[in-house]
């Protein structure tokens, strides 16, 4: 393969530049952080699977008219995505009482909030990404108001939908976060979904059980990490049935890939 010069590396991803102008490539690696970087490892084939289910859920949330970065995905590891600037926002949605929200709040993990809450975090690994509030936007610039409308309306509508998608297969969508972009058009610009949706960004429970299906097993060191990527991605109908239980032909093709074109 061509040599292609690398934009930027990530705890998740690999950013390279894209084959036009204006387009990137993603690659999703395995390696897994928490705790600000404090934690790290990796799940085996979890880059394959963030792959597919993120451009499931990008492709659907096109589908009724959120604008996104995504355009196609290129193989096992890589998508195509449009350049956009990056606003340095985390934009947290949050339907059921967990993680820092519980710590910061004394809240037991679990309870189902009465309301959606939207947060808002600068997007700052030195600083460990601080909770701001919308004056801190306004004051320093990081988004517009126009912007921020747009961000918090389409939160709420990507927030409607995936409760539905996931609640359709048997899944509770506790939490999640979100990062946008703005893309350019002439001196107008406008803000779309970048970044990815995947059970790294989700907590996603199992709606019987609540068992955890996302990256607090990895945070929480309860076991079975890939596994539970693997069951999110078979419940969406991302993987073949004859894939079985295990690690999955799509697993097994990406590692034969990998040595043959090492
Ligand atoms: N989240 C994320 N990246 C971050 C921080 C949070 O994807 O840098 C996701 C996290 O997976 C969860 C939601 O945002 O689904 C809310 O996370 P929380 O604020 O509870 O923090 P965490 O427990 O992830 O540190």
């Amino acid at each position: 393969m061509a040599r292609r010069r690398q934009i930027y590396e990530g705890k998740a991803k690999i950013l390279y530049e894209g084959p036009e102008p204006g387009t990137i490539i993603q690659y999703f690696k395995d390696d897994a952080t928490a705790f600000n970087a404090q934690k790290k490892g990796q799940i085996a084939g979890k880059g394959v699977l963030n792959n597919r289910i993120s451009e499931h859920i990008f492709s659907s949330l096109a589908t009724i008219g959120v604008p996104t970065h995504f355009i196609r995905r290129l193989n096992m590891r890589e998508q195509l995505v449009r350049q956009a600037e990056i606003i340095p926002i985390e934009v947290v949605v949050r339907n059921v009482a967990a993680g820092t929200l519980c710590k910061r709040l004394g809240l037991e993990e679990g309870v189902q909030l009465p309301r959606t809450i939207i947060e808002y975090y600068y997007k700052d690994d030195a600083l460990g990404d601080p909770l701001i509030a919308d004056e801190h936007i306004a004051c320093f610039g990081w988004a517009s108001q126009d912007e921020m409308n747009d961000i918090a309306d389409m939160a709420i509508r990507i927030n409607d939908f995936m409760c539905g998608m996931f609640a359709g297969i048997g899944i509770k969508l506790v939490d999640f976060k979100l990062e946008f972009g703005r893309v350019w058009d002439g001196d107008f610009s406008r803000v779309i979904l970048a970044d990815e949706i995947s059970p790294d960004s989700c907590r996603l429970w199992d709606v019987k059980t609540n068992r955890k299906l996302d990256k607090d097993r990895f945070r929480q060191d309860l076991g079975e990490v890939g596994e539970a990527y693997q069951e999110v991605a078979r419940r969406l109908g991302l993987l073949n049935p004859e894939d079985g239980e295990e690690a999955g032909a799509v697993l097994d093709l990406d590692e034969h890939r990998k040595k043959r074109d090492k």
